[in-house]
């Protein structure tokens, strides 16, 4: 007994029913300052005054003593008694008393908490101004002991969700309950990473349901302060910050980044998630789907002529008609424009889909009620498939587009599928563009001339300047593999500019060897009408090079017409105020609309080749073109027939009264020295055809 008492790691002692100290063991001393028993014995008489820096304290001891018999975690703030340094400790100490109940002595124990104490101290004091803070700052504060469910919430978090102080219980069902159903799986993920260690601070974002039944958006934070032997939490604390307008504005963000104002549709971004979301799926379960690239025709029409107003009216009812031809678990985006874009999941029979893409064909063919006036439009559709055409996002937009394209140019109202020859078609087309753009600086050009004939005299009237392309490896590459990808890629600016300089010199030099009143013909696309650049005006060119406008004809197509902003109406008007001539080419296959002819003041047409290759004895194409001659002069117009390779054809149009012929009969395109022969050559037969 003695020994342990002696060996004890804290302090012990034993005082005498007086409360003299007598005993002291090896801790009690040092830690009071002294080096034996003996000179600590010697320096103290009484233990009462001895020891506690607030005398009540010694008081307060000697009260629980006469109660109990016994003190336990008694924890005071003491002077070491020799150093007179002040330290925090914990005691206990009883009574031991013989069979009568008196008092013997006593015995206690006193161990130095100066360090644990000082921490915890400052740790409940940080705790009490962190809450102070947080409340203050307007966030609800939470004190949650998660063993037991106690949880303490401060009056803000309480008003947050709309409640008074005593409403809500202090457990910690009371607000956990109210965590939205979505919400809660995360929450206890969250919640059980912190606890795990994972994460040195816990952080959720949920939604409480508040008194009046709306939901709010929290975000809690909060931090374990106190975990029990094993490193379970014992303690929790945190706060919540009321985050609904930033989750309102958030939502607000995300919708318009994602989904189409207008027709609230998907938009672009929003599909491509989709896309990717359904592809991964079709990959998994390993069934087909379609992309379908959707563009209205002629929807440009109805936004020049009725206005933005009618169009947008359009395009919403548009997509309400697309959507309502789909299945639920089908995308329909809009893409921008009169674009949209389909994605069919699930495709199982080539068959069912036609008749569904049939299904949209037939829908937009209907008519639209835009307020007062009822408009047509149609669409076209270009459809790839996964996995068959291609198995990324990329390159089913690629192949659906490229289908779209073969869609338009058949006619449009009508829908295509992507096959491995429009691919390669596409490659063959990039490869082009890219030798186009060194074509012009390596003179790869040449302008050739086909006669245009005088059919009633016999006389070569003009020509018509046609562009060649003398490609270093490909040879000869024709104009209709060319010109469109030199129109999309914008280079038909310049290379038209080209040949008209080059059709000018030429037509300046025959009018002097030929005759004064020669003329040369120009293609001119209708990408170089939209062009606004800085290029001088073909008639000033003209008249600078002391020449007649006349001296060109500008062949426009009539598309050119159709899409008739201003720009191009001031366009077409500035040529004919230089005075060149207007000549519509490849009539009869478009709009044919006579309004345009006399609208925009049409000088000449080009009846299409493809009425001129059937023409025979009583066939419609016969009458149609006699139609067209007598309509075409009735308005003051000429006419000229193009793609003449026959003697009958020939003779067939003199017959009816067209007024010139250009064709293989007559003479192929030639080039500037070939078209010299040529011309010298007639001269000797002279006038005969
Ligand atoms: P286009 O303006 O309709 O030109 C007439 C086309 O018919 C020319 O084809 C010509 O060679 C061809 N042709 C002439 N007579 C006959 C015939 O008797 N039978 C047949 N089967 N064809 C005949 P080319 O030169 O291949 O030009 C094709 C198209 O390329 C032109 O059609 C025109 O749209 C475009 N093009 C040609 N040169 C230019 C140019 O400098 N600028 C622009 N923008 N387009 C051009
Ligand atoms: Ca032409
Ligand atoms: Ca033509």
């Amino acid at each position: 007994m003695l020994s342990l008492f002696e060996f004890l790691p804290i302090g012990a002692y034993r005082s005498s029913a007086e409360g003299r100290l007598e005993r002291a063991n090896a801790s009690w001393v040092k830690m009071n300052g002294y080096s034996s028993e003996a000179e600590m014995l010697a320096a103290i008489d009484r233990v009462a005054e001895a020891w506690y820096v607030d005398p009540q304290r010694h008081l307060a001891f000697m009260a629980q003593m006469e109660t109990h018999g016994y003190v336990v975690n008694f924890v005071s703030e003491i002077y070491r008694h020799k150093t007179r340094e002040r330290i925090w400790i914990r005691e206990a100490a009883h009574a031991v008393r013989d069979e009568q109940g008196s008092i013997l002595y006593y015995e206690g124990t006193v161990e130095d908490i100066t360090e644990s104490y000082a921490t915890q101290l400052s740790l409940e004091q940080s705790e009490e101004r962190w809450k102070l803070a947080m409340d203050s700052s307007g966030d609800g504060v939470w004190d949650w002991y998660v063993q037991t469910g106690d949880e303490y919430f401060s009056k803000r978090c309480k008003e947050i969700y709309g409640f008074e102080e005593h409403e809500i219980a202090n457990r910690a069902e009371a607000l956990d309950g109210r965590t939205h159903l979505d919400d809660a799986l995360q929450m206890q993920r969250d919640r059980e990473d912190h606890f795990s260690g994972k994460t040195p601070v816990y952080r959720n974002e949920h939604r409480v349901l508040c008194k009046d039944n709306t939901w709010k958006w929290v975000l809690s934070r909060g931090i374990v302060i106190a975990r029990d032997a094993d490193g379970n939490p014992l303690r929790m604390i945190g706060t919540h910050s009321d985050i609904t307008e930033r989750k309102a504005a958030e939502a607000q963000i995300w919708r318009q980044a994602n989904f189409d104002l207008l027709t609230g549709l998907p938009n672009r971004r929003m599909l491509r998630t989709r896309l990717e979301e359904a592809l991964s799926r079709s990959k998994s379960v390993d069934t087909k789907l379609a992309v379908v690239f959707v563009d209205l025709d002629h929807f440009k029409e109805v936004n020049d002529t009725l206005g933005h107003e009618a169009g947008d009216l359009l395009l919403v009812e548009a997509a309400q008609r697309i959507q309502k031809s789909l299945g639920g678990s089908d995308t329909v985006a809009r893409m921008g424009g009169d674009e949209f874009t389909l994605v069919i999941n699930h495709v199982t029979d080539p068959v069912a889909l036609e008749i569904q893409l049939q299904g949209v064909l037939e829908k937009m063919a209907q008519a639209f009620s835009l307020r007062t006036e009822q408009v047509f439009v149609s669409a076209s559709l270009g459809v790839a498939l996964y996995p068959d055409d291609a198995t990324s996002v990329e390159d089913l937009f690629k192949h659906a587009d490229q289908a779209l394209y073969v869609a338009k140019g058949a006619g449009r109202n009508r829908y295509a599928f992507f096959t491995p020859a429009l691919e390669e078609a596409a490659q063959n087309r990039l490869r082009l563009a890219a030798d186009l753009r060194g074509a012009l600086a390596g003179k790869e050009f040449e302008v050739v001339y086909q006669p245009i004939i005088n059919l009633a005299t016999g006389r070569v009237a003009k020509a018509e300047a046609l562009l060649r392309w003398h490609h270093p490896q490909r040879g000869l590459v024709s104009p209709a593999q060319f010109i469109s990808i030199a129109e999309s890629t914008g280079m038909i600016i310049d290379i038209g500019e080209w040949v008209f300089q080059q059709a000018a010199a030429q037509v300046a030099q025959w009018q002097k060897r030929f005759d004064p009143h020669f003329q040369i013909s120009v293609n001119k696309s209708p990408v170089q009408f939209h062009y606004r650049g800085g290029q001088a005006s073909w008639a000033g060119q003209l008249h600078a090079m002391g020449l007649d406008g006349n001296s060109i004809a500008v062949e426009i197509t009539e598309g050119v017409l159709l899409e008739s902003g201003a720009a191009v109406a001031q366009h077409l008007a500035a040529l004919r105020a230089g005075g060149c001539a207007i000549s519509l080419d490849d009539f009869g296959t478009g709009y044919s609309s006579l309004t345009y002819l006399q609208r925009f003041a049409i000088d000449v047409i080009k009846i299409d080749q493809s009425f001129v290759r059937n023409l025979a004895t009583r066939s419609t194409d016969l009458a149609l073109c006699r139609a067209i001659i007598v309509m075409a002069h009735e308005l003051g117009l000429s006419v000229v027939a193009e793609g003449v390779e026959t003697e009958e054809q020939r003779d067939l149009l003199i017959e009816i009264g067209c007024d010139y012929g250009q064709g293989y009969w007559f003479a192929k395109p030639l080039g500037a020295h070939a078209f010299e022969l040529f011309m010298a050559a007639r001269a000797d037969v002279s006038n005969i055809i």
